[in-house]
């Protein structure tokens, strides 16, 4: 695995339970709005920490944190996540994981061997304007099989949109959750500009950039801030 960070604490990443985030490093989309930045590029030497230290942290927290949460990065890139998550398992946490489902085959794989507690994927927009969100050309079949896919699978799921006033087009508030099956649960999420991967949206206001009024924004994405190297844990 490569791996970029450790959040020791969050109650926000998944839903109902205390958990760690871990960030693995590189994704194969470049959406825009991104501001994981760092995590983007397939290495980064300055910011890598190994699994050993991650799991050197989980064993002292067994008993205290109830789940881990694998975000990115996208982390079904990595060709050891199966193993990563059976190891988290046998410490006895709960498996989130966060993917942008360009990889459906791997979630299958992942559902099959039953890693899985729960499984958050974004959609990043409608699929005739995918590409435009996620930065580069996209394998749209894939995304459908990954909603399937999900959407069958037996766990807690959740389908989450980071809302950019200024790329999404007003209709897709609703062709976006009309894209997915019944009884999955969808989300917009706020957009923060402040790291923004593409220059101009950084300086949007950010109001307007969340498509709320300012003091209602509940959802988050991890930011940089967050990414702690494991040995400041
Ligand atoms: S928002 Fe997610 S999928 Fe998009 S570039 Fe950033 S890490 Fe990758």
């Amino acid at each position: 695995m490569r791996l970029a960070g450790l959040q020791r604490f969050s109650l926000c990443d998944y839903p109902g339970k205390m958990a760690a985030v871990v960030f693995t490093q590189g994704c194969n989309f470049r959406c825009p709005f991104c501001h994981n930045g760092s995590l983007l590029s397939s290495r980064n030497p300055g910011q890598e920490i190994s699994a050993k230290k991650i799991f050197s942290f989980l064993r002292e927290r067994t008993g205290m944190l109830e789940g881990v949460v694998i975000t990115g990065g996208e982390p079904t890139l990595q060709p050891d996540l199966a193993d990563f998550c059976r190891a988290v398992r046998e410490l006895g946490f709960l498996v989130k994981l966060d993917t942008n489902g360009s990889r459906p085959g791997v979630l299958k794989r992942l559902l099959a061997d039953n890693l899985l507690d729960f499984i958050a994927m974004d959609i990043k927009a409608t699929l005739e304007r995918y590409h435009i969100l996620a930065g580069v050309p996209v394998d749209i079949a894939a995304i459908i099989k990954s909603i399937t896919v999900i959407s069958r699978a037996n766990i807690p799921a959740l389908f989450r949109t980071t809302w950019v006033a200024g790329l999404h087009r007003q209709e897709e508030r609703y062709l976006i959750p009309a894209m997915l099956p019944e009884n999955t649960r969808h989300v917009f999420q706020p957009f923060k500009p402040e790291h923004a991967l593409q220059p101009d949206l950084c300086g949007m206001e950010q109001s307007r950039a969340a498509g709320q009024a300012p003091g209602r924004r509940s959802g988050r994405l991890p930011s940089p801030v967050d990414v702690s190297p494991v040995d400041q844990v």
